[in-house]
């Protein structure tokens, strides 16, 4: 796996306006180590490696990309993987769970932490303890938003993607928008769709980058992080049927649904081109189809 840029493709979409919109189908790399996880873990890998670490330990919930990721890419390259995760109570239910059996699969060992120790995940002492523990490792953040991450980021633009008047992507931590941003041209605007209800974002991003030409968007994250209700369901599986694009419905869903909807609202200027970044997160969709399910709600029809 070895991937420079990701394919981008025109969706046709109805507007007054002439707005052009595209996908960069980052989604594409990986099922696993997919879109902007696998940015964040290049350079991480690389240095670790150069550092002589064996193995790396990360954080992450139950159904994180990043943990996937870091489970599939570390296995690729020989590295053990620790992952701490968000909750006690998973401990016995892992094989309920496809993304931790996932990990499992590929060889991460999983330690299961209350919620409330979780918070304290950053602190001095939790990563002591951590090393008491497991000994020796590489740690990358939840979500795997540090500077290396940020300068992987930077290398989902390419050249021809300065054509582009807004590029938009999904925010969870702010590490991916954070490359895109440093990637851009002045002229051209970043539109942040954040995935999350807190507002907290704008702190995290502005540390890693040199450019203000970027915005966060607020209003299509759906009630939180993971929430979802039957009419995003709806506009992911009719958007597949339209484009033959499946969209994950935590992150790239949303932030579709929103451009959609800026377009109707005629929020982007004539002929404006925007080009939307599939930030991958598809190994997510089963975790959400078995909340659906369990619900009594209609289900994601493309995940295989
Ligand atoms: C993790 C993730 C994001 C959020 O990326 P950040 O760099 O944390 O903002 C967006 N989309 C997908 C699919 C993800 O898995």
């Amino acid at each position: 796996m070895n991937i420079e840029h990701s394919t981008v493709q025109r969706l046709e979409v109805f507007n007054t306006l002439n707005v052009e919109v595209f996908i960069k189908r980052e989604d594409q790399i990986h099922h696993f180590i997919s879109g902007n996880k696998y940015r964040k873990l290049k350079y991480n890998l690389k240095v670790a490696k150069e550092l002589g670490y064996s193995t790396i330990l990360t954080f992450g919930g139950a159904f994180s990309n990043h943990i996937a990721a870091v489970a599939a890419a570390g296995y690729l390259q020989g590295f053990k993987t620790i992952g701490i995760i968000r909750g006690e109570e998973l401990r016995d239910k892992t094989q309920h769970n496809d993304t931790l059996t996932f990990a499992k699969s590929q060889g991460m060992q999983l330690s299961f932490v209350s919620r409330e120790a979780y918070r304290a995940k950053t602190s001095k002492v939790f990563i002591d303890a951590l090393k008491q523990q497991f000994g020796k490792f590489y740690l990358i953040p939840e979500g795997g938003t540090n500077t290396l991450a940020v300068k992987g980021c930077e290398e989902i633009l390419s050249l021809k993607d300065q054509n582009f008047d807004f590029v938009c992507c999904p925010v969870g931590t702010g590490g991916t928008i954070a490359g895109l941003i440093n990637a851009s041209k002045t002229h051209q605007k970043i539109l942040g769709f954040s995935a999350l209800k807190n507002n907290v974002l704008t702190s995290n991003i502005s540390k890693f980058v040199t450019q203000s030409n970027w915005s966060l968007i607020n209003d299509f994250h759906f009630g939180g992080y993971a929430k979802v209700n039957q009419e995003l369901i709806a506009f992911l599986n009719a958007f597949n049927v339209e484009y033959n694009i499946p969209l994950d419905p935590i992150y790239t869903g949303k932030m579709m649904f929103g451009i959609f909807e800026m377009i109707k609202k005629g929020l982007f200027f004539k002929n404006a081109k925007v080009l939307a970044i599939h930030t991958g997160g598809l190994q997510g969709i089963a975790g959400i189809n078995s909340k659906l399910k369990k619900k009594g709600l209609p289900l994601i029809t493309y995940y295989k």
